[in-house]
């Protein structure tokens, strides 16, 4: 056996050998000890290879779906191994015969098929990227739905493709693999080498053909070389570990870059559109606006944020089917009804064509098609296009509705393998097998009342277990009479345990193999009609995935009229034009979480960054720190992707001229991962914007330059700001610390300041969060910190440095004469602490610069102050 063992693990030396033993995987060996560790289960050993002990562990067979997940979670692939015959069948090949074992399949993050295993709501993505020559593209594909999708790109466009999709994992070639371990660290994602064989695109070529059974590619739109070979690679990578079995893959869908607008990395982490940036769902833009009722909804609306389009006709068709739904309220009411009784048919679907379904699957077909079918014929009879071309998907099902109905049971059970899932009436043999099956319990019951009465023990019984079947069982006080004759004649000893003693009659046995040989059968039956069902539904394959897609279509655009109204949304006007105009606009995400938490109103917000033919518009933000102004840099964005991905806005009305792209930064964020310095990420990100953002961009800086001493600061977000304005010529928000850079007004004509309001009171600054043309008279800093909590010695002289520091610059002398002229430092808070160490907190003093910190910096300070004291 571990010479079966050593050869299998020997094709599998990157995966944990799942191996299978009567009710266990067991793992053995190196794999044991790293699989024991992950699992937290025990380690063991088992007989010796040469001379050493051997490390063994193992999982049940029916909690293995559990163990195999976190596995994968911690980054192992699982080959697992199964018994491909009986014992009982090897043993007819010879006395020693080892039963025959295979590996069926590979697991591996991005192949994932198990409902427990994936979130239902979110795509579960195996990507491959090629490079042929001077092209390069990347293909993926979902398993769990068969959705296959390719793009021509390149490597440097590889990360925000990885933003947008996040795929599990990433098969490329082995020969330049060193070259994409960053995309594993930045996205999570696990790295697959495959050998360039499975990118030689004319076998790609081949291998699509022969897999869509078609003669030309043409038939599914043109193909570079790269495309052909990446998406050959998938197909492959597939192959390999699905051991051959293919999923059920829809045609392969070209995708083109500019076809959707372009969103990177970092500023889909910044705007938090499907992850926040503590990295669940909540707090993101899709958590805010997810209504979708259905799996498949909810996946489409995930890609759908991920990837908002730049074709105004896809807009306003999608726009279109939101209105009509918000105009027919009812029928809207009556689908959503519908659809949370929908269940998930594309993973259905994809589990049968993998033989990894069962009757529930069956049954999720035969219910999701009904659903959609009725929901068709509910449908008003003219329709939004969209809505149209989704309806249409809905019909010419009846036959395969109506075949699963009679077949199947109303609720069947997860397994084929005990049977009870096809419906009586269906078919003449099994009902006839089961009848006998029945009958046959019904005899064994009468039976054990003629032998009580016979015996004249009342207490005698009938049972049935594996190893003895059907048994009659007494206690042991009525043995001696059992073993006496005349009973013994006709009842024959089989065991006698503790308390009982077992016997079985001719009888019985014969009853006993009519109803296994009935049962047997019966089962046999089902079995045979579940394959033949399953057929049925995969020949329907294509209009099965078609009214999947449609269900979703439907759900996303009553999701998106639901929170339209919900929420007093507005539908935005998105043409052509560079026009950038937003009324009473706000944040989704903060409206919502303001609502949660204090039920305080979001105060909505206008932005106008309208351009000329070919000129930028840039708003100017100044503003206190906690004032409002990332949370209007970001609304605004998020209103630009919302219009552009077909949803309605939260705003009174909005008119947004197409954006090609949008950017957003934020100053000074660590990414001590990555080992660089936190105004190193600002500065690569800024670069990264002013080298691509074109004129139909939508840039939006947060407080750039701040991560560095102050007049370099300045000059580099000064000199950004220029850059945006004469050389990008996009529309833009500029939030900054630096006043001086609002005279950057009256030089740049698509320059305009706006601030953020807030009051002062009684020293005090009270936050209004409106957003007005002009520029902030001051910032507010120690008011700031006072309601931060920072001690009032502290405020009170911090006001006094600052008195100094402003009238020293209105006199235009040098910094440091006026710090060298403050009266020092005295502290008069009510009680007085003792301070002891004077000296060294002045030395201490001297050392801190309040204009260069943080917040944060400057709390720590201060406690190192106290510390001092
Ligand atoms: P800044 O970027 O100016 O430091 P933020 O945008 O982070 O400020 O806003 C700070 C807080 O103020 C937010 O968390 C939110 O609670 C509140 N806030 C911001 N904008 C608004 C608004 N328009 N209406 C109501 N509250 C707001």
């Amino acid at each position: 056996m571990m010479a079966q063992y050593l050869d299998l693990k020997a094709q599998y030396p990157n995966a944990l050998l799942f191996y299978r033993m009567g009710d266990f995987y067991e793992m053995f060996f190196d794999d044991a000890i790293a699989g024991a560790a992950a699992l937290d289960i025990a380690l063991t050993k088992r007989g010796k290879h040469e001379g050493n002990d051997i490390a063994m562990c193992g999982v049940p067979i029916h909690a293995s779906e559990g163990y195999l997940h976190t596995l994968i979670k911690k980054g192992f692939r699982v080959a697992v191994c199964e018994q491909m015959e009986s014992p009982t069948e090897a043993k007819k090949r010879g006395y020693k015969a080892i039963v025959r074992r295979d590996v069926v399949r590979l697991v591996t993050p991005g192949t994932l098929t198990e409902d427990s295993l994936l979130d239902a709501r979110k795509h579960n993505y195996l990507a491959a990227f090629s490079e042929v020559r001077d092209q390069a593209a990347l293909a993926w594909v979902d398993i769990s739905t068969g959705a296959l999708h390719v793009i021509e790109t390149n490597a440097t466009r590889l990360g925000p493709e990885m933003a947008r999709l996040m795929p599990s994992e990433l098969v490329v070639s082995e020969s330049n693999i060193e070259d994409y371990f960053e995309l594993e660290t930045d996205f999570g994602l696990s790295l697959t080498p495959l050998s360039r064989a499975s990118f030689d695109s004319s076998a790609a070529e081949q291998r699509i053909l022969a897999l869509f059974k078609v003669g030309s590619l043409d038939a599914f739109g043109a193909f570079t070389r790269a495309e052909i070979s990446a998406l050959g690679a998938i197909i492959d990578y597939l192959e390999i570990t699905q051991k051959g079995k293919l999923p059920l893959l829809r045609a392969p869908q070209k995708e083109t870059t500019g076809g959707t607008v372009q969103i990177d990395a970092a500023t889909r982490r910044n705007l938090e559109i499907t992850q926040s940036m503590s990295g669940g769902r909540e707090g993101s833009l899709l958590s805010a606006v997810d209504r979708t009722l259905t799996a498949g909804g909810g996946r489409l609306l995930t890609r759908r944020l991920s990837a908002p389009s730049t074709d105004l006709k896809t807009i306003h068709a999608r726009q279109d089917a939101v209105s009509f739904t918000l105009e027919n309220g009812a029928v809207a009411d009556s689908i959503r009804e519908a659809l949370r009784r929908t269940p998930d048919l594309d993973r259905a679907l994809s589990r049968l064509s993998l033989e990894r379904g069962g009757p529930r699957d069956l049954a999720a077909i035969r219910n999701g098609l009904n659903q959609a079918e009725q929901i068709g014929k509910s449908l008003p009879s003219t329709l939004p296009e969209l809505l149209q071309v989704a309806a249409d998907a809905f019909k010419n099902h009846t036959a395969l509705i109506d075949l699963l109905e009679q077949a199947l049971v109303a609720e069947p059970p997860l397994l084929a393998r005990d049977g009870g899932f096809i419906a009586p009436g269906y078919n003449e043999d099994l009902d006839e097998a089961r009848k006998l099956r029945d009958e046959g319990r019904s005899v064994i019951a009468a039976l054990q009342a003629e032998y009580i009465e016979t015996a004249g023990i009342s207490a005698l019984k009938i049972k049935h277990n594996n190893v003895l079947g059907y048994f009659i069982e007494t206690t042991a006080a009525h043995a001696d009479k059992m073993l006496a004759a005349p009973l013994s004649e006709k009842f024959i000893h089989r065991q006698t345990t503790a308390n009982q003693v077992r016997f079985t009659t001719l009888e019985l046995s014969e009853m006993e193999t009519k109803i296994l040989n009935a049962g047997g059968r019966a089962l046999e039956i089902e079995k045979r009609l579940y394959s033949c069902l399953t057929q049925s539904i995969l020949a329907e394959s294509g209009p099965i995935g078609n009214a999947a897609s449609a269900l979703s279509e439907f759900d996303l655009s009553l999701s998106f009229a639901d929170l339209a109204k919900g929420e007093n949304w507005c539908k935005p006007v998105v043409d052509n034009s560079r026009c950038f105009e937003v009324v009473a606009g706000r944040h989704p995400v903060v409206e919502r979480a303001l609502r949660k938490q204090s039920g305080a109103p979001f105060v909505a917000n206008d932005c106008q960054l309208t351009t000329q033919a070919d000129g930028a518009q840039i708003w100017l933000l100044t503003g206190p720190n906690m004032a409002g102004k990332s949370t209007f840099l970001r609304q605004n964005a998020l209103i630009a992707l919302l219009a552009q991905v077909g949803s309605f806005v939260p705003a009174d009305s909005v008119k947004i001229g197409l954006v090609s792209q949008i950017f957003s930064r934020v100053g000074a964020s660590d990414d001590l991962a990555r080992g660089r310095s936190t105004f190193m990420v600002e500065m690569v990100e800024t670069a990264a914007i002013l080298n691509q953002a074109d004129d139909r961009a939508l840039v939006i800086l947060d407080e750039i330059g701040r991560g560095t001493a102050t007049y370099d600061g300045l000059s580099i977000a000064w000199a950004t700001l220029e850059h945006l304005h004469d050389a990008n010529k996009c529309r833009a928000l500029f939030a900054t610390h630096y006043h001086e850079m609002t005279a950057l007004s009256d030089k740049l004509k698509g320059v305009e300041n706006a601030t953020v309001t807030v009051k002062e009171w009684e020293g005090d600054v009270i936050f209004l969060h409106e957003v007005k043309k002009g520029a902030a008279d001051r910032s507010y800093g120690v008011q700031v910190a006072k309601l931060a909590g920072l001690p009032e010695s502290v405020v009170n002289r911090a006001r006094v440095v600052l008195d100094a520091l402003e009238k020293g610059e209105r006199e235009g002398g040098k910094q440091r004469a006026f710090i060298d002229d403050l009266p020092l430092f005295s502290i008069q808070p009510t009680p007085p602490p003792v301070v002891q160490n004077s000296s060294e907190i002045e030395e201490a003093l001297a050392d801190i610069h309040p204009d260069e910190m943080t917040p944060r910096e400057a709390l720590q300070a201060l406690y190192s102050l106290k510390e001092k004291a």
